[in-house]
């Protein structure tokens, strides 16, 4: 039988997790739920120099806002704890040690001046693999050159060292992506990685691979990024003897900049003028500021939505998934293998569907605190009915105030172009006359009030357009809004009147 499914996010806190790695996030997520397996949450921290403040918990929240949950994890715990890599420092060291017994690792001992000359040689004389490599290990300071015993006095006198991979030589690395297919890569071209530290902390290869065995990973889902340290890590599955073991491998399309020129990047997004952040972020070391997808307006459920079919596509013309309906559709086989644009414009489009969609009753509970600012209390039932109105026009919760302002103030202003055009000489005593008209339906609905104005219009002889027109500038102050009877209707008929007078007397 089949071992059950279990895959893990692995974010290391070097900053706020953007799109791309909440892409990662959710179709791991996706295919756990799909296969009824669990999803872990593992912190790679083990590179102290690049860790930032405040990344972990953002990363927590920005998963939890997008509705991606957990079976195990660092802020959950599990059978497979600790899962902050810098809390299993000792277990890296022992596996580490293991493959220095094996022979398939070795210390080194090289000054950074050393590597530095040594990059500059391989620079000079344009070797093919300009790298700590077969071709020159040979002629540096490690294990493999120095007598045993001097390698024992130099790390019993403290001399700072690393532990480096054994790359084997000649050797054809093939392995199979669940993506990407058959990948093969000969092993002259790659080099003798850095396995563990000098400061004691294992790289992000090692503690990778031990965690995902430890962990009984079996698939790893994360960006192609990674893809180039694959070899090595099917090497290091190998050496340890756990071939039997190794996950199976997808490595996801990356997402690149809305021209499709380049990977989209942590820098891209208020440069281009979009969020690349789920949530906003300021870095509390440069006090640089970002905006996220939460504080823009976007919800939770669109975004997520957006992510999906960036890099996915379930092959039929269905454009809205809900979570559920995701994990039923997704399947990694339909994710693509080219690069996957981002379209900042389709994001706004699908923020817009989701809004229009939405239950008039929740938008109102969402837009009711925007509208309590501005200094009104509507009744819920009320700003339900204004919600309905406009939802069409708004792409954010935010745009509902510009498109319902006038529901709740008087024209300010009127819009003079509009003026100038629509209220001639003769409109305000036509519009008193409609207001006598106004007074006398008998319950003011739109129904009721369409026909008054209509039979109205009729008798007066004059256009329809120029009669509303001219109604819609008294009672909203411009040319744009809902139906002109379904504003009347919400206004009431005593507002309806009053607005109507206000403009007679103002616009002369
Ligand atoms: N810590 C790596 C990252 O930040 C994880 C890569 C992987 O999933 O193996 O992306």
């Amino acid at each position: 039988m089949a071992s059950p499914v279990r895959v893990r996010f692995a974010p290391s806190p070097t900053g706020p997790l953007h799109i791309g790695g909440v892409r990662t996030a959710l179709y791991n997520y996706l295919f756990a739920r799909k296969h009824g397996g669990a999803l872990v949450l593992r912190i790679e921290d083990t590179d102290r120099s690049r860790l930032v403040p405040g990344a972990e918990q953002y990363i927590l929240d920005s998963l939890k806002w997008c509705g991606i949950d957990f079976d195990e994890g660092v802020h959950i715990g599990g059978p497979f704890a600790p899962y902050r890599q810098s809390e299993r420092k000792e277990i890296y060291r022992e596996y580490v040690g293991s493959l220095i017994r094996s022979g398939h690792a070795y210390y080194a001992f090289d000054t950074p001046e050393a590597l530095e000359e040594l990059r500059r040689q391989l620079e000079e004389s344009n070797a093919e693999n300009k790298s700590y490599s077969v071709a020159v290990r040979q002629r540096m300071n490690n294990s493999l050159t120095l007598p045993p015993d001097e390698v024992e006095r130099l790390i019993s006198d403290g001399t700072p060292y690393v532990v480096r991979f054994l790359m084997p030589e000649n050797e054809t690395i093939r392995f199979h992506d669940i993506i990407r297919g058959e990948v093969e890569v000969s092993s002259n071209l790659l080099d003798d990685k850095v396995l563990f530290k000098s400061d004691g902390m294992p790289t992000y290869h090692l503690a990778n691979v031990v965690d995902d065995y430890l962990m009984k990973i079996t698939h790893v889902i994360r960006g192609e990024e990674w893809l180039p340290s694959l070899p090595l890590h099917v090497l290091l599955y190998r050496s340890f003897g756990w071939e039997r073991e190794m996950p199976l491998f997808a490595h996801m399309p990356l997402t690149l900049k809305p021209d499709g020129k380049g990977k989209l990047s942590k820098r891209d997004g208020d440069r281009l003028g979009f969020p690349v952040f789920p949530l906003e972020w300021r870095n509390p070391v440069t006090g640089e500021f970002s905006s996220g997808y939460r504080e823009s307006g976007y919800f939770p459920d669109a975004f997520i939505n957006i992510l999906a079919f960036l890099g996915w596509n379930p092959g039929t013309e269905q454009e809205f998934y809900s979570m559920e309906e995701l994990i039923e559709a997704f399947s990694l086989e339909r994710v693509g293998k080219s690069g996957s644009r981002f379209d900042p414009e389709k994001a706004k489009w699908y923020n817009h569907q989701y809004l229009i969609r939405k239950d008039n009753n929740e938008l109102a509970a969402l837009f009711l605190p925007i509208v309590m600012e501005k200094g009104f209390e509507p009744s819920p039932e009320h700003l339900t009915v204004i919600v309905g109105l406009v939802k069409e026009r708004a792409t954010f919760i935010n745009d509902l105030w510009e498109q319902s302002h006038f529901f709740f103030r008087p024209p300010a202003t009127y819009d003079q172009e509009l003026v100038s055009k629509r209220w001639k000489e003769g409109t305000g005593a036509t519009m008193l006359l409609l207001c006598d008209e106004l007074k006398t339906v008998p319950s003011f609905t739109k129904e009721a009030i369409e026909a008054t104005t209509k039979t109205f219009i009729e008798g007066s002889g004059l256009g329809t357009g120029h009669v509303l027109n001219a109604l819609r500038l008294a009672l909203v102050g411009s040319g744009t809004g809902p139906g002109i009877y379904d504003v009347m209707q919400v206004l009431g008929r005593e507002e309806v009147i009053l607005r109507i007078r206000n403009a007679v007397s103002q616009l002369k």
